[in-house]
């Protein structure tokens, strides 16, 4: 089958997706999610100036294993794009003087977000899912365990959405599928996409750590255990764990 790019291994727009994909918890999952559902599936990262090279090995990783023990996802799974955005990572760490971090504390945000990151991916998503024929945009975006970052709002997506069909004559629809879920849900959602299988497979290759420790492999992954990244992820796991490492119900 000949493959172009508005209509990758003759999927249509609606029946294909690109995922922002980090190489995290999250974004693993919402890739499986994709390949679950649509038949053609690809994935865009993001380098900003990430602390890490490391999460940029971890996409490779989850990619490459989903493939080896996933047949039935390895065909659907097409290209890795990623994209340089280290210009806008400048933008946002210029930005913080003494007055913009009173303000931020007053805004009650942590110190680790970025202003309009979110957005900031998905202007770039969008422009590169047009040009490669793919309808749907999924992203890990949660508001249930960080409120405090407006950019991951359900409203704000939607209005993003908006934008961005209005703005490029589409008709992209951007999926959450861990939206409404705590981090424990999102380990039981693994588990109804994949089984142990997946849950074993994002344990181990999936990266979250804030300080890029991939020394010691505990029950909920690699990491330091102290930064607050992992502790999200630790806590959400031993939920999971401890109530009986249940599925997802559909
Ligand atoms: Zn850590």
């Amino acid at each position: 089958m000949s493959t172009s790019p508005n209509s990758p291994a003759g999927a249509s727009r609606a029946e294909a997706a690109l995922v922002l994909f980090s190489g995290g918890q999250d974004s693993s999952v919402c890739l499986a999610w994709a390949l679950e559902r649509y038949a053609r599936v690809e994935t865009v990262g993001f380098d900003y100036g990430q602390r890490h090279v490391i999460e940029m090995q971890a996409r490779q990783s989850v990619r490459a294993a989903m493939i080896e023990r996933f047949p039935q996802w390895a065909d659907r799974l097409g290209e890795d794009h990623v994209l340089d955005l280290t210009g806008f990572g400048a933008v946002a760490q210029s930005a913080l003087t003494a007055d913009v971090a009173i303000e931020m504390t007053e805004r009650g945000l942590p110190s680790t977000f970025v202003p309009g990151r979110n957005l900031v991916f998905l202007i770039y998503a969008a422009a590169l899912a047009d040009r490669r024929g793919l309808g749907k945009l999924v992203g890990g975006m949660c508001e249930t365990d960080f409120s405090g970052y407006p950019d991951c709002r359900r409203d704000t997506l939607d209005a993003m959405q908006s934008a961005l069909n209005l703005g490029m004559d589409r008709d992209f629809v951007i999926e959450t599928p861990l939206m409404k879920l705590t981090k424990a849900e999102t380990w039981a959602l693994a588990k109804s996409l994949g089984g142990e299988e997946l849950v074993d497979l994002i344990v181990v290759e999936s990266h979250t750590c804030y300080q890029g420790d991939r020394g010691e492999l505990h029950a909920w992954g690699h990491g330091c255990g102290e930064c607050p990244a992992c502790e999200l992820r630790q806590k959400g796991y031993e939920e999971w764990d401890a109530a009986g490492r249940e599925a997802l119900p559909a």
